[in-house]
């Protein structure tokens, strides 16, 4: 049975009530995983993906597979160095299992990315991270209320104390990174990034 407290004082019990958390099946949505929930050790930026694939569903832990490969290159950082600085979450956080038509995953309902969104806001509100990585277009329609990755890539946002600098998906799937403009964009955003990750330095945030 799925628990949420009215209010949380530490992200450890948050993680703790999240990585059990069945709310989704409760309300009659499948998931093909439990919950992907990448332990805090002090990361002093966020990442904000969609949902965990097959594989990060299998293995527990965000950007696993092929897409998170690619992340890393834009990033220019190693593994290691990449889960030291983000701490990676996603709007749901099940593998949704495949899509009905069989091609790719199923795009989360939005009530399950509803249900979900109870984890991120108390999350955000523990960790206070000053810099924010939305990653893909429901990524940043739940964080930012924008429409898509065409009109953001390559731009920074205020959000509640924090700069956001979005980037599309890396697994490539709905074709827009096809476009050498649109690859440009990505330059530029993970040039900002990694600007930014220098200037809020390696002090841990809160949390
Ligand atoms: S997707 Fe989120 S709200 Fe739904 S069951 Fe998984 S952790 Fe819970």
């Amino acid at each position: 049975m799925t628990r949420r407290r009215s209010s949380y004082r530490s992200l450890q019990s948050l993680q703790r009530d999240n990585r059990v958390c069945r709310a989704c099946v409760e309300a009659g949505y499948p998931l093909a995983s439990l919950p992907v929930v990448q332990p805090y050790t002090g990361q002093r930026a966020y990442m904000f993906g969609q949902a965990p694939g097959v594989v990060e569903g299998r293995e527990r832990r965000p950007w696993r597979g092929r897409a998170g490969r690619t992340l890393r290159r834009w990033l220019q950082l190693e593994e290691d160095e990449f889960y030291a600085t983000f701490y990676c979450a996603s709007v749901t956080r099940c593998y949704p299992g495949k899509a009905p038509s069989g091609r790719g995953d199923r795009t989360p309902a939005p009530r399950e990315q509803e249900l979900c969104s109870f984890w991120r806001e108390w999350e955000l509100g523990l960790i206070t991270p000053r810099l924010i990585v939305p990653v893909g277009g429901l990524a940043v329609r739940r964080l930012l209320g924008l429409k898509s990755v065409t009109e953001c890539v390559g731009e920074r946002y205020e959000n509640e104390g924090a700069v956001a600098i979005p980037l599309p998906h890396p697994s490539g799937a709905s074709g827009w990174l096809n476009s050498p403009a649109n690859r440009a964009l990505v330059e530029r955003a993970a040039a900002s990034i990694r600007a930014e990750l220098a200037r809020v330095g390696d002090a841990p945030a809160c949390g």
